[in-house]
């Protein structure tokens, strides 16, 4: 491309009205232009395409060569995620699957002939109970990779046109987080919560349209199976009159996740009438824990029962790897409250060091917290409110206190009978 030139603003009358060689658009549309040799003009817009156009040939040349040699094996990408995860080891082995698979897919599409074989793209559903680490094994490979990667949740859209988002937001998240590199958003991870929360209302008797159920999933499954879609650069509703960014989709893996409540009734119901013919493993009405019964029937769920649950099935074949959580008893909380390198008793028994104290729990104490954190239902997720209910107290007496100390919280304490508080050596000298 010529470089050399000189501005064409004002040169001229005929000049004037030059269109750019590029994008045809007049001066007056585009302002100043860079003139070659050879009648040739560019605009500033084509000019920055012509750069963006050029950088990302440059990259594709070298992450191509380099992608390989990066990816961190399915079994490195599971130990990164034991030290945040606490249990759900079959998900996680799914996903790092999949993640490593999908990185190898991009490095085999750039260098592959036209003939060569062509590896599709697995996207995963994950399925489980609310708080079992859903979002957080999205996020801790997010973490992880070099592919940038974006969050969105399927509750929040709507059909085009109506009130809420529209499924091309989640691309230009995506975009965003890859600093509008386009390229590098092509081959980008999405993870999609609540997906099952867009079920096709087939109950809805009101005579409106279902502009959050099976519309959402035509759109997702438009994304999901790799089409060009149309992102407005600024957010928002589409505009007619607006520019848009065209993303291809087909090289973006998807993860999906949901809770998919009440489909085990529906597993129940398909398995019941398969163990009649085949002696019967399960015991028909049989009692005993309903967490380890869920963790027992919620991996045997097929695509048909996620259709059944008002999925459409398009949608369920382009998600062809479903992997479950199990949900999460007291041993795994306690475990969540102590291990992970961010757990929450390490998170505080930071806080406290910034004060000069020490902060311990008792086995009991943690036990109990646990215990209490079931009873909420919401999985792992009510652990933090437990905690904060119980630290709020000292956290707010303890930067004026000033003396350090030692601290222990028992099972008292926990219960409510007891004052961590209590604890502080000042408190006692000051008695004393
Ligand atoms: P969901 O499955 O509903 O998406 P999240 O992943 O958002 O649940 O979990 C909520 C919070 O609970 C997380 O931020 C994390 O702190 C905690 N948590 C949930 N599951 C786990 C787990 N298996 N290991 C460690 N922490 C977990």
């Amino acid at each position: 491309m010529p470089s050399s030139g000189k501005s064409g603003s004002g040169s001229g009358r005929t000049r004037r009205t030059t269109p750019c060689s590029f994008c045809g658009k007049s001066q007056r549309d585009v302002g100043p232009m860079v003139e070659g040799p050879g009648d040739v003009h560019i605009c500033a817009a084509c000019v920055e395409l012509c750069h963006n156009i050029i950088r990302q040939e440059k990259r594709r040349a070298t992450t191509s060569k380099t992608l390989l040699g990066s990816i961190p094996s399915p079994k490195s990408i599971k130990e990164f995620l034991d030290q945040y995860v606490i249990g759900q080891d079959n998900a996680k082995k799914v996903l790092a699957v999949a993640v490593y698979n999908h990185y190898k897919r991009l490095a085999h599409t750039d260098s592959a002939d036209e003939d060569d074989v062509e590896i599709d793209k697995s996207n995963v559903l994950l399925i489980g109970p609310t708080g079992a680490g859903k979002t957080l094994l999205a996020r801790c490979l997010s973490r992880l990779l070099n592919v940038p990667f974006a969050i969105g949740d399927a509750t929040t859209l709507t059909e085009a046109g109506y009130v809420g988002e529209d499924v091309e937001n989640i691309l230009l998240r995506l975009l965003q987080n890859a600093d509008y590199d386009l390229e590098a958003a092509q081959r980008g991870i999405i993870y999609i919560d609540e997906i099952d929360k867009i079920g096709k209302t087939s109950q809805n008797v009101s005579i409106t349209r279902d502009v959050s159920g099976e519309g959402v999933q035509q759109a997702l499954l438009k994304m999901l199976e790799g089409a060009i879609s149309n992102v407005p650069p600024q957010g928002g509703r589409k505009h007619p009159e607006q520019q848009y960014i065209q993303m291809d989709t087909s090289q973006i893996l998807f993860i999906c996740g949901g809770t998919f409540v009440g489909v085990d009734e529906i597993i129940k119901r398909r398995i019941g009438h398969a163990s009649i013919g085949f002696g019967g493993e399960m015991e028909r009405g049989g009692r005993g824990d309903e967490k380890a019964e869920l963790s027992h029937i919620l991996p045997q769920i097929t695509p048909e029962d996620l259709i059944e649950y008002g999925m459409i099935p398009e949608l369920v074949g382009r998600l062809p790897v479903i992997t479950t959580l199990d949900p999460l008893g007291q041993e795994a909380l306690v475990s969540i409250l102590t291990e992970p390198r961010n757990a929450l008793v390490k998170q505080y028994q930071r806080l406290f060091e910034m004060e000069n104290c020490k902060l311990k729990f008792t086995e009991e104490a943690l036990h109990l917290m646990a215990e209490k954190a079931i009873k909420r239902d919401t999985g792992a997720r009510a652990l933090r409110a437990v905690t904060e209910e119980l630290m709020t107290d000292i956290m707010f007496r303890l930067p004026d206190q000033g003396r350090g100390g030692s601290y222990t919280v028992t099972e008292e304490v926990v219960r409510g009978e007891a004052d961590l508080y209590d604890q502080a050596p000042t408190r006692r000298r000051e008695s004393a």
